[in-house]
């Protein structure tokens, strides 16, 4: 079976020149990979990616999103850059703005893919367990897109790559009707089956400082979250240290859904219009959409263009598994030593179970060619 072909630039920059530093190599793989194949003559083309949050404020820079846009623009396509809602809309597109992606800086327009609520969205058929997904109506629509994902940890999925950025970021938090086939039916998570155990809770409030929809209420040592306005993301029983809050959510279960999604997002694409590129750098152990980001578990690694979703994720996996942990990072308070699987050992799940999942339904293959640009 062929194997699918990874690009891969790698971070180490060892010449005085800037065709040797990491914004010059990644110029000049994106120079040579044939982004014609892919885009035609003035079509709209997303560029995906997240703009992180007030607190995670190394999303990917706007350095790597401006040559994207330009490259895509050399091939002919007319780009814009696209996110769905992560929290309320109108912050998102200022957050963004804080964290240096604006159309000055990459020189096209920001798009939220799913309106300024969160709530422009199509159904798709998806898979057997999650049914139904609520695809941002642009991601639904626009006939090609490039994936810029910024690979790193994630304390529910493991790891946040290109799958998982599919999933989550094109899928919306939420239908204005249809219950379930927004973000939350992938991370299973409904207001009525978190739990909240008073004997446990110190009354931190970091739960209702997370959640991006001040839904939660906590008040004579009664804890409520508001229905209607809760999205169902998972953040407040993610940050809850005491165990005091809990979804039952079994982490394979997760990945399975989420790689469903995954398939009814690229389910809107033809063949070959989807381009992904990993950046594997400033790799916290958590996702940018979190109020924070921890320093790296690893050293940066470099960026990685290809187009198959499974073999780039399994590309960048292997990559940051056989990675040493950084000193004085989540890796080493969790007692993590080089010789080991670096983001296996630091998440549960283990990553791969996603990635074969991925391959079960049919998102593409994991055995892959890693080709260095310079050797
Ligand atoms: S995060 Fe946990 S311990 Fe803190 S207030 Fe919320 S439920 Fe209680
Ligand atoms: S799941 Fe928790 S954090 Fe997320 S919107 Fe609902 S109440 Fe808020």
């Amino acid at each position: 079976m062929a194997k699918s072909k990874i690009y891969f630039a790698s971070a180490r920059n060892t010449k005085w020149l800037y065709s040797d530093s990491m914004p010059g190599k990644f110029e000049r793989m994106i120079e040579d990979y044939k982004f014609e194949k892919y885009i035609e003559k003035d079509e709209w083309v997303a560029v995906k990616m997240h703009w992180g949050s007030e607190g995670a404020f190394r999303p990917i820079r706007a350095t790597f999103v401006r040559k994207t846009v330009d490259r895509v623009r050399a091939a002919g396509g007319d780009p814009f850059i696209a996110e769905t809602v992560r929290i309320p809309g109108l912050k998102y597109l200022k957050v963004a703005n804080y964290n240096g992606i604006s159309q000055e800086t990459c020189g096209a327009p920001l798009v939220l893919a799913d309106g300024l609520y969160g709530t422009d969205n199509i159904l798709v058929k998806s898979g057997p367990i999650i049914g139904e997904v609520a695809v941002a109506s642009v991601i639904h629509d626009v006939p090609a897109m490039v994936v810029l994902s910024h690979f790193k940890g994630h304390i529910q999925a493991s790891f946040g790559g290109a799958l998982k950025h599919l999933s989550m970021g094109g899928v919306s938090a939420r239908h204005r009707a249809k219950k379930g086939t927004g973000r939350g039916g992938m991370h299973c998570l409904t207001p009525d089956r978190v739990s909240w155990d008073m004997d446990k809770c110190v009354f931190c409030m970091a739960c209702l400082e997370v959640c991006p929809r001040k839904a939660i209420t906590i008040a004579k040592k009664k804890f409520t979250i508001d229905e209607r306005l809760c999205w169902a993301c998972g953040r407040c029983a993610r940050v809850c240290e005491t165990g005091a809050l809990s979804d039952p959510i079994d982490p394979e279960d997760f990945q399975r859904r989420l790689m469903e999604g995954a398939k009814g997002v690229l389910s809107t694409f033809g063949k070959d219009k989807i381009i992904y590129v990993n950046v594997m750098l400033d790799m916290q152990p958590e996702c940018d959409c979190m109020p924070g980001a921890d320093v790296a578990i690893a050293q940066d690694i470099g960026i990685l263009i290809g187009d198959d979703p499974v073999a780039i994720d399994q590309a960048s996996l292997d990559l940051l598994n056989a990675a040493d942990p950084l000193p004085n990072s989540l890796a080493t308070d969790l007692g993590l030593k080089p010789g080991g699987k670096l983001l296996a050992d630091l998440h549960r799940p283990d990553p791969q179970f996603g990635l074969d999942e991925a391959v079960r339904l049919g998102l593409g293959k994991k055995e892959y060619e890693l080709i260095d640009i310079d050797k």
